[in-house]
């Protein structure tokens, strides 16, 4: 039998995590795929430090629960500027571990539309599936889905927009 999911979110990086963690909020069935962080974790220059500041570098939840200054409170790091890539990820972790603490770290090696839902191949073989066209359809708690709404409220999260150091 394969799952089923209201929404399905491939990556875990910043941008995936911060989405996942609206949509969990909003009380939806959610799969999330990839390696956490795993490109600021491995594919990012060691020792690098960040241009944007701290501050400016949040990943977003939707009850603000999990932002930078709270990392501060929980952790060795101290605010700075420029912030070391070590203290960037170690809160990445953190907040993947609260806001969205079951991350599936497998690949998807394919996503095909069937009718009404989108198939999720994994590269060892599992299946997941997420119903679709949410514009007009019922999730699987009942209630019409608003993804501009959504998508709004995930727009701002992740890195800052400003000064990148990319
Ligand atoms: C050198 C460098 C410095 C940067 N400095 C800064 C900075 O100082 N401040 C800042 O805000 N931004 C910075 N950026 C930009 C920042 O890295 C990106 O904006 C951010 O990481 C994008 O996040 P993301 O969630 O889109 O996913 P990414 O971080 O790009 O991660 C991709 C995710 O997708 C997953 N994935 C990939 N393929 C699959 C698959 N087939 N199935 C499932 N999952 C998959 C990976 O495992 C990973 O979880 C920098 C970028 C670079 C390269």
């Amino acid at each position: 039998m394969r799952p089923v999911y209201d929404a399905v979110v491939v990556g875990a990086g910043p941008y995936g995590l911060s989405t996942a963690a609206h949509l969990l909020g909003r009380g939806l069935k959610v799969a999330v795929f990839g390696k956490t962080l795993d490109m600021w974790r491995h594919h990012m220059p060691k020792g690098m430090l960040l241009r944007s500041h701290w501050w400016a570098t949040n990943l977003s939840d939707p009850r603000k629960d999990f932002r930078f200054d709270r990392f501060f409170e929980d952790s060795k790091y101290e605010k700075c500027y420029p912030l070391p890539i070590a203290a960037f990820i170690d809160y990445g972790l953190w907040f993947q571990q609260r806001a969205v603490p079951d991350v599936d770290e497998t690949f998807v090696s394919s996503i095909e539309r069937q009718d009404d839902a989108f198939v999720i191949r994994l590269v060892d073989g599992r299946e997941s599936v997420s119903i679709t066209t949410p514009i007009d359809r019922q999730n699987s708690t009942g209630s019409p889905l608003d993804w501009s709404r959504i998508l709004q409220t995930t727009g701002t999260s992740a890195a800052s927009k400003d000064g990148t150091s990319s």
